[in-house]
């Protein structure tokens, strides 16, 4: 059993990369922000309150959020005693600490975090490519400068966070997809003890 974090900036790959892990690995996926569009598609309540965040390119807050994921996961008991990736959650050092509590009540525990590093240049091309393609709504140019600004102020100190829980997994978000997820296998093979022993 493994849990992994995706992490990254938007448009660094995590959707695309969680595909392959998702196929290799077994394992199931939560993505919050897929959460939030589904509600958003439906239009429940949260779905309106996570629009009016998601629209501007800001955080839905951390409370709001925490109580999102662990509905997901009481709903879902299986999820993590198969194993997940986490995409897009946790976003801050508290949605990770929430993170950490709710594995722990569940017997579990972050195995592994792979953190796919992106130029800036080569995300804002990618989502406005996506954007065109998918017609994604927060994939404009306006609100991928907000999800950055907020990336890097509210996101990018989870690197170190990991980093010093010996969790992280720098890994060159550049080339093809095959070549990523080439170095994300490498990676965790080497250095996850689970998957070493496999
Ligand atoms: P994503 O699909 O992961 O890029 O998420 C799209 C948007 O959903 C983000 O820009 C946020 O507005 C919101 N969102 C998704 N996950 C979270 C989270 N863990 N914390 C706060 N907001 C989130």
């Amino acid at each position: 059993m493994l849990n992994l974090v995706i992490f990254g900036a938007p448009g660094s790959g995590k959707g695309t990369q969680s595909e392959r892990l998702i196929s290799h690995f077994g394992l199931h996926h939560i993505s919050t922000g897929e959460v939030l569009r589904d509600h958003i598609a439906r239009g429940t309540e949260l779905g309106k309150i996570a629009d009016s965040y998601i629209s501007k390119g800001q955080l839905i807050p951390d409370d709001l959020m925490i109580r999102v994921l662990e509905h997901v996961l009481d709903a879902n008991p299986e999820l993590v005693q198969k194993g997940v990736i986490f995409d897009g959650f946790p976003r801050t050092i508290d949605q990770a600490k929430a993170l950490k509590e709710m594995l722990a009540k569940r017997g579990s525990r972050v195995h592994a975090v792979v953190g796919l590093e992106v130029e800036e240049d080569e995300l804002v091309r990618r989502m406005l490519n996506r954007g065109k393609e998918t017609g994604r709504a927060d994939d404009n140019l306006d609100t991928i400068k907000n999800r950055l600004q907020v990336y890097h102020t509210q996101t990018c100190p989870l690197r170190d966070y990991y980093i010093g829980e010996g969790k992280y997994h720098a890994i060159d978000g550049n080339g093809s997809v095959d070549e990523i997820f080439g170095r994300i296998h490498d990676s965790l093979h080497q250095r996850v003890p689970e998957l070493a022993e496999a």
